[in-house]
This record gives structure tokens, C-alpha cells and sequence, in this order.
């Protein structure tokens, strides 16, 4: 029996030779002309005047959020259903993070819900653009701007996907980017920050890399941080933006291929996409209705017995002991009725077909 994984990076002879150009030049570390070119294409493709490439997102996420000057007692808000790192980076800091329900349709966070939340303690908010479907951009920004916050995108999920015509990151005030393996596009690990503001970026760039003064060597009058790229990540980094079209392509092609052969299910909802919004269908998404989070884990064992491998959607925050109990009624009922299944690059038509008729026998077995 074949084992289908979730995930995993198409590399091509693209990727090779850029990497390998990259060691060959000697800079390995955090300098070299790959982290440049990275830089400046995705600040292009994002639309955005800047472009700061960091080791993850979460330090992108954590040097955002300390460059804004959150600190503690400062409040955060945040989605219940997102993966840890948003919360964390919010932890990192010392301000507390605000969580909040979900929209039951696009998964992303729900902007009547921030809007409650908000109080006089209140920084910023992160909307996440959750499985590749941007979150409500434009409440989210009236709201903020009504209370004077900082929007930070967690586009973490989502390269290339767009609220009308603009692409995710260039948005609101800041975007983030996780290139880690399982990502839309991979350096290995890796993240990007993307902004308009001048002074921001200044900022970050500074403490992104130990806050040395740029007029004396080895003096530091702010605690900075070691957040950068390596050249060998960007290198493998270039290689993947330069083929992101055609793997946002696939990404679209494979949801079709689901689509089609899961069409006459009427128990489940598949991902969504909101009218003037582009999901790019990071991963699929599939919800049982009416499943509980036992049948959920029963379905995932079956599946693996016929060697397929899926992943049980995000728990969320609230449910955590490191994060406190919220009412989030939306958030606790799709956890236990969703579900993910491979979508990678090389997957093959008749796979998905394999993986759909053995989702609906067991979907009918699970009891
Ligand atoms: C993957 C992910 C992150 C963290 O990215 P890393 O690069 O692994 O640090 C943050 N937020 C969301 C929504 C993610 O999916």
C-alpha cells in the first residue's frame, strides 16, 4: 500500500541550482543577493513599498508586533481558530491576547465580534486569512480606524490570495508570511513581513538584526533580536516565487478535482469562497456536518488504515490551558467537523479519486 502524506514541496532543478549557486558563493548566513531579490519580488507581488524577510513567521509575527510598540497590559485580538503562533507572538510581548469567534463561512475571524471586544487597553488586532480565504478586510479596517488600532495580516496561509483586485499583505498596516515546508511557497523555514510604513520598516529591519547602531559597531541601545533569513533559505526561497502562478494553479486545479468528485456528498462543506474574494485553497477543507470531534478522529484513523494521510482542523486557543475560556460557540463547532486532505503539487487525479471514494465509505462507517 501507498501512503499519501498531507503535504509536501514540489522542488524542482530551479530550486537545486539556486541553493546551490547560494553555498558555492560562499554566503551562507544572512547576507547575499538572495535575500534582496526575495525581498524586493515579494514586496512587488504583494504591492506593497517594502518587503522584510525574518527566520519564521512567528518572529515575523513577534517583531511586528514589538516595533509597534505593543507591550504589557496593551490588549491584542485575536481569532479562536488559528494555529498557536498568532496567540503566541502575542504572549511574547507581555499583552494579553483577546480572543474572539469566527465566521462560520470563511473560518476567518468575525468583525462584529472584534468590534465587542474592543476596550481602552486595546492595540491591535490580527485578522488571519485562514486555510488561503482572506478575512473581512474591509470591516476589520473601518472598525480599526474608528478606534485608532494597528491591523497586522497573519497571511500565513495565504500568498497570493486577494480581497477584489489587491493581494493579502498589502492590506492594512502590516503582512506576514510563513514559508515553512507545508506553506504555499517554502525556504525551508522562513518568513516576510510586508508594509507601507517607512518608519516600521526602518525599525524592524533595525531590530531584526541585534538593533546595532549603524554608526558604531557593536553597540546596541535597544535589546534587538536575531530574526533574519539565511541566503541559502532565500535562495530556495526565489526558486519557489518564481514558479508561485503555476502552484497556486495546482492549488485550484486539485480543490476542482474534490469538488467534482465529492459533489453529491450533501453532508459536508467543502472550502468557500466569498463573493469579491480569491481563496487560494492552501489546503482542503472538509466539513462533516453534524460530526463530533470522536467521529472526526475515527474518520482520520480510517483513512490512514487505507493510507491516507489527513489532519483534524485547528483546536481552538480558548479550549488551551495557556489560553483563557471564551465563549466561541462558532469556532468549537467546526473544529470537531473538519478535516484536511493532501493537496500537493505532485498529487495525481486518480489519487484525489482514491481519496474521495474511500472518504465516503468511511465517512459511512464511522458511527
Ligand atoms: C504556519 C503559521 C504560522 C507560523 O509560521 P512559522 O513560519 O512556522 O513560524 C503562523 N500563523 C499561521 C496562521 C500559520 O498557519
Amino acid at each position: 500500500m501507498t501512503f499519501i502524506p498531507i503535504s509536501q514541496p514540489s522542488i524542482t532543478q530551479k530550486e537545486i541550482s539556486y541553493v546551490t549557486d547560494a553555498i558555492k558563493s560562499g554566503w551562507v548566513s544572512s547576507l547575499g543577493k538572495y535575500i534582496d531579490i526575495f525581498e524586493k519580488k515579494f514586496a512587488k507581488y504583494c504591492g506593497t513599498k517594502y518587503a522584510l524577510a525574518t527566520s519564521n513567521c512567528t518572529t515575523a509575527l513577534h517583531l511586528t508586533l514589538v516595533s509597534l510598540g505593543v507591550e504589557s497590559n496593551d490588549e491584542v485580538i485575536i481569532p479562536d481558530f488559528t494555529f498557536v503562533a498568532t496567540a503566541n507572538a502575542v504572549k511574547y510581548t507581555g499583552a494579553k491576547p483577546v480572543i474572539v469567534d469566527i465566521c462560520e463561512d470563511t473560518l476567518c475571524i468575525d468583525p462584529q465580534a472584534v468590534e465587542t471586544a474592543i476596550t481602552s487597553n486595546t492595540k491591535a488586532i490580527i485578522p488571519v486569512h485562514m486555510y488561503g480565504h482572506p478575512a473581512d478586510m474591509n470591516e476589520i479596517n473601518r472598525i480599526a480606524k474608528k478606534y485608532n488600532l494597528f491591523v497586522i495580516e497573519d497571511a500565513a496561509e495565504a500568498h497570493g490570495a486577494q480581497v477584489h483586485d489587491a493581494k493579502v499583505g498589502g492590506l492594512s498596516d502590516v503582512g506576514v508570511f510563513s514559508f515553512y515546508g507545508n506553506k504555499v511557497i517554502t525556504s525551508g523555514e522562513g518568513g516576510m513581513i510586508t508594509t507601507n510604513n517607512e518608519n516600521l520598516y526602518i525599525k524592524m529591519r533595525h531590530l531584526r538584526d541585534h538593533a546595532m547602531s549603524k554608526e558604531k559597531r557593536y553597540w546596541h541601545t535597544e535589546v534587538g533580536f536575531n530574526y533574519r533569513m539565511t541566503n541559502l533559505q532565500a535562495a530556495l526561497g526565489v526558486a519557489q516565487f518564481e514558479r508561485i502562478d503555476e502552484l497556486l494553479l495546482k492549488k485550484k486545479e486539485i480543490y476542482e478535482w474534490y469538488k467534482e468528485e465529492l459533489n453529491d456528498l450533501n453532508n459536508i462543506k467543502m472550502n468557500f469562497q466569498k463573493m469579491n474574494y480569491l481563496n487560494i485553497y492552501w489546503m482542503i477543507c472538509i466539513e462533516i456536518l453534524g460530526f463530533t470531534e470522536n467521529q472526526r478522529d475515527d474518520l482520520l484513523m480510517r483513512l490512514k488504515n487505507k493510507g491516507i494521510d489527513g489532519r483534524p482542523f485547528f483546536y481552538p486557543l480558548s479550549d488551551m490551558p495557556i489560553y483563557p475560556t471564551v465563549d466561541s460557540p462558532i469556532a468549537h463547532k467546526v473544529f470537531q467537523r473538519g478535516i484536511n486532505l493532501p493537496n500537493y503539487f505532485d498529487i495525481s487525479k486518480d489519487q484525489v479519486v482514491f481519496i474521495c471514494n474511500t472518504l465516503k465509505m468511511e465517512i459511512a462507517n464511522v458511527i
